[in-house]
Formats: structure tokens, sequence, C-alpha cells
């Protein structure tokens, strides 16, 4: 027997529609990319997204076309999303970070039809404009006064087409299961692939992402997404801040700390959200201006694993709470938050330090397990370590195209190639990627954990761990420094700040310092790129001893 209530497709245009019935008048503030800071609001925003739906009808895109946007955090990047989506187009975010090859790959991997773009990357385009053969139309998201043909001869201009179509457009009226969006994962094995969302998953991961012990937000929250839209939808906010009623303030172009620093208080931010170095950035800033945030209340920090030092810094510095996330493309992105349990709560703020450090638990809506090579399940006694395996509604079910072929196992869970534990709390830690993982002597030691530790050092401005090839126990651990601005420090003196804090066998066997630790397009220690940097590296050690744990 089937229930009887009403059907009403689940699709994101109803996100925005809800915002400018209810919350018209509330702002969405943002430093454009040409300079100045501009006001709108979600009443204005809806009307142009329509504007923009009819343009992107009249240039011939029809339902399930790839629209592109390679574009920083603005207000019109939202009116460009929603536009797309609206209509039953595929909105394809480009990260800029991304080689131009890479983002040509991309492109045509999509067979994208339409381009939006900022100004900022046109040089880029006009150079591999070539490269990009599906491409019929490039729009850039600027005015007339902005515009320069000379510069990108044939392209449209953001603001006139909205100034040429009506507001009057028909949005949704389609199943909820049609594609709404495209993210690709970042490759850093093979070719990036492309994540396929759907108007479904993407609404059930805003309901889910919305509530208190996920990212808690409210209409009376002002939201600054540093994370950019274009890195796993800006973690769900360009939907979930739409869906409360929060005000948005969006960075634009300008992630540096003293930038964040201006809009946080200019616009009395209470929520924020970035990767952790985006944070070190803003500390750095804090403590060099001796300022500090007036109204921001939260912080939720993901996408690398969060240091010790930037949690006490903001906790018992700035009196701002952090929330500890993990997700990835192909989980919308997000699958586990480090908010308290009753339990935890009632615990000490140093005892509950030790949750707040792993990535956390599951929302409804994400199912997690821990298998061995085998696929057996492993324990939640918070030591084991094993792969974790994700599923749910807004986790991928295969990649587009069916590029990768299968990627879930007989009971429909997704291997997320990182490596974890899960504490009798329910409290996943990431120990590391799959592929980053040191194997000696047969046991498995964690890199992330050794870099959070080693980052504490108050001279190392960035630290990562390799392995390196071992005669005698396959690999073992080196650590790289980056060392703070005009300091000097020795092996010695890192290694004796590790002891006592890891297993003694999980101590590095050697300490490099070095000019720079790459990062890569979304922010992550770029590990490929360091490893191939050390390729003729020799470890000093022919016999470390080994050690229990
Ligand atoms: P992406 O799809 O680019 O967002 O990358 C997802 C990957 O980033 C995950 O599979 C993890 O390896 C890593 N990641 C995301 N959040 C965290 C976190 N809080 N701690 C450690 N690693 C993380």
């Amino acid at each position: 027997m089937l229930g009887l209530m009403q059907n009403w497709p689940l699709t994101v245009d109803k996100i925005l529609d809800h915002a400018k019935s209810w919350h018209g008048d509330r702002e969405i503030v943002s430093r454009s990319v040409e300079g100045p800071v501009v006001r709108t609001t979600y009443a204005e925003v809806h009307a142009r997204a329509k504007r923009l739906s009819n343009a992107l009808k009249g240039l011939g895109v029809q339902p399930g076309d790839r629209v592109a946007t390679l574009a920083w955090n603005t207000a019109r990047h939202i009116e460009a999303w929603y536009g797309i989506m609206g209509i039953g187009a595929v909105c394809h975010t480009l990260n800029p970070r991304l080689f131009a090859e890479q983002l040509c790959y991309i492109i045509n991997h999509a067979e994208d039809k339409v381009l939006f773009t900022d100004l900022t990357f046109l040089p880029v385009l006009l150079e591999h404009r070539a490269q990009m053969p599906t491409v019929k139309h490039v729009i850039v998201m600027t005015d007339e006064a902005h515009m320069d043909p000379a510069a990108y001869p044939g392209a449209l201009c953001f603001e006139t087409l909205l100034a040429e179509n009506s507001a009057d457009c028909v949005w949704g009226d389609f199943d909820e299961n049609t594609a709404a969006g495209l993210c690709y994962t970042s490759g850093t094995t093979g070719n990036p692939k492309g994540v396929l969302y759907s108007h479904r998953s993407n609404f059930i991961h805003t309901l889910v992402t919305m509530g208190q012990d996920v990212m808690g937000l409210s209409a009376t929250d002002t939201v600054l997404p540093v994370v950019p839209m274009f890195h796993a939808n800006a973690w769900g906010l360009a939907f979930s801040c739409s869906a409360v009623g929060a005000k948005l303030v969006m960075p634009g172009m300008k992630l540096d700390g003293a930038s964040v620093y201006e809009l946080l208080e200019s616009e009395a931010v209470t929520f924020s959200a970035a990767v952790p170095t985006v944070w070190q950035m803003l500390l750095a800033y804090m403590r060099e201006t001796n300022s500090r945030p007036s109204t921001l209340q939260r912080v939720v920090i993901g996408g690398s694993a969060v240091p010790e030092a930037l949690v006490r810094a903001f906790r018992d510095d700035y009196g701002v709470s952090v929330t500890h996330a993990w997700g990835m493309t192909e989980t919308s992105p997000l699958g586990t938050l480090a908010t308290p349990t009753g339990k935890i709560a009632k615990m000490s703020p140093e005892e509950q330090l030790r949750f707040t450090l792993k990535q956390g638990r599951p929302p409804i809506g994400i199912e997690l397990k821990l298998v061995n090579d085998a696929g057996e399940r492993l324990p939640h006694d918070g030591t084991t370590f094993g792969r974790l395996m994700v599923r749910g509604p807004f986790v991928v079910g295969e990649y587009f195209k069916g590029d990768g072929g299968e990627i879930l196992d007989e009971e429909g869970y997704f291997d997320t190639g990182d490596v974890a534990t899960i504490d009798e709390y329910g409290f996943m830690q990431i120990t590391d990627r799959a592929k980053d993982v040191i194997k000696s002597g047969g046991e498995w030691i964690s890199t992330i954990e050794i870099e959070n530790l080693a980052v504490g050092h108050p001279k190392a401005a960035l630290c990562a761990v390799i392995g390196a090839a071992h005669p005698k126990w396959d690999e073992r651990p080196v650590l790289l420094v980056k060392l703070e601005p005009g300091v000097d420090a020795t092996k010695e003196e890192f290694l004796a700040f590790l002891e006592g804090k890891i297993a003694k066998w999980w101590t590095p066997d050697d300490v490099v310092f070095v000019d720079d630790i790459p990062l890569g397009a979304t922010g992550k220690i770029d590990k490929k790129l360091i490893r191939e940097r050390m390729k003729g590296y020799v470890l000093p050690t022919a016999a470390p001893a080994k050690a229990t744990a």
C-alpha cells in the first residue's frame, strides 16, 4: 500500500522559491570580482536567475545539457547556479585552480555547451579556446562597462543577457532524480571523474545539513562561505543558506587573512566554513594585527584534518567554536561532523577536544562501515584501521559516463579511499588516504596524525609526512617541515617535540626542511608532487629499531 501524501518533487529550484517568498529581503553581499562590495537580496537573485534561465533557453540550452561555471563565490554565481538547475540543465562547477590541461579534459568530458566565467579567467580560456570544441557560448559574469570585446571576441555579457530577458520562466516540473550538478574529483589517481548530483540528492543533503548537530544554520545567521562553490558545492551552503534564509556573504576571489577578516567584521558574520589553510591565514593575520572577530561564533573546518593548534587558538584565544567535518565530492559533500553527543557534551573541554579533532559522526542519511582488504567488517574500537565505506541518498552511485566501472560493493557501499578508525562513541577518525598510509614492517603508520602533531611546533608553518623506501621495513616515515619565516630549527628538536606523543616506531627516520610544501587545487597537501620531488631521496637509516606500539 502506498502513502497518500502529496507528490512534491524535491527539486532545488524550490529552495530559492522559498527564499524569495519568505526571506525575500534577506541580503546576499558579495566582494565582486570587479572590486567593490555589492549588495542584493534573495528576491532579486531569484528574479535574475529566472532571467538567466530564459537567456540560456534562448542560447539553445536543453534539459540535461551541461553548463559550466568557472567562477568565485559571488551572488552572480548563485544566480547562474539556480538559473541553470531551474530549467533542468546541469550546473558543472569548474575548479579554476586546476591546470589548464585538466580543465580542458573535464570540459570536453562533460561536453559543456555554455560556459560562465569570471573576468579573472578570460586569459586562460582564450589561450585554450580551441581545445574546448563543445562550448558554443562563453558568458562573462560582468557588466558592459567591464566587458572588453577585444579581450575575448564573441563572449556574451552576463548583465546584458539579464537585461534582454524576462523573469517569467517556469522552473522545476521534472522528476526529482533529474541531474542538477556535476563536479569532478581532483583526480589525484588517474583522470578526474564526474560526480553527477541529482535534485533529490542535493535537496536531501540540504535538509540534513541544516540540522542542529550538523551545520546548525538559522535564519538569524550571517554566513561567509569561504569554501568555494566549485569545491563540492561550497559544502552545500548555497542551498542550505537559501533554505533557512541566512544572510550570505560571498568573498569573491580574495581569500587572504586580511580580506576574510574585513568581511567577517563589516558584515557581522556569525558562521563560516573553509579548509584549514584559510583559517591558518586568518589566525596569522589576527595575531599580526592584534585584532579579534567580534561576531563570529562557529566555524566548520574540513577538507583536510584540522590541527589541534588551530582548534585551541579559535577556542581559547577568540572564543569561536570549531566543528571539524569530513566529506568528499562523492558525498555531496558532508559525510561526518564532530559535534558532541550527550555523553561527550558532559566531558571537560579538554576531554571534548579529543573528539573535536576526530572527523566525527554521520548524520541521518549517511551509513558508514570499516572493512579490511577482504571486505570484512572491522570493530569500532577506536584503534583498528580500515577502509572507510559509505552509502546513502547523497552518496555517489556511479561516476559520470560510467568511468571507473562498478564502484559500490555488494552491500551498495562506496569505497572512500580513506583509511579510518571508528571509536565506541561512533566518532570516525581519518588516519590517511589509502595511497598515503605508510606500511612499515607490515603495520600501518598514519601520516596525518604525525603531521598534525608536528605542525603544533611553534617554528613549523606546514608539515607533511611521506613514506620512503627502506630495505628492512619496506617504508619508513620522513617528516618534511616548512618553517615559519626567518627561523632556524634542527631535526633533533622536531623529533624531541614528537617524543611521547606517538608510538616510538612511528617516529620519523628523518626530518627534511623544505622551502615549500605544495598544496593541490582544493587546498590539500599534494603528496603526489612531494613524492615526485623527493624521488632521489635516500633514508639515512639503514635499519631502524622497530618497537611495538
Ligand atoms: P574532495 O573530494 O576534494 O573534497 O576530497 C575528499 C577527501 O579529502 C577525503 O576523501 C579525505 O581524504 C579528505 N578529507 C576531507 N575532509 C577531511 C578531514 N576533515 N580530515 C582529513 N581528510 C579529509
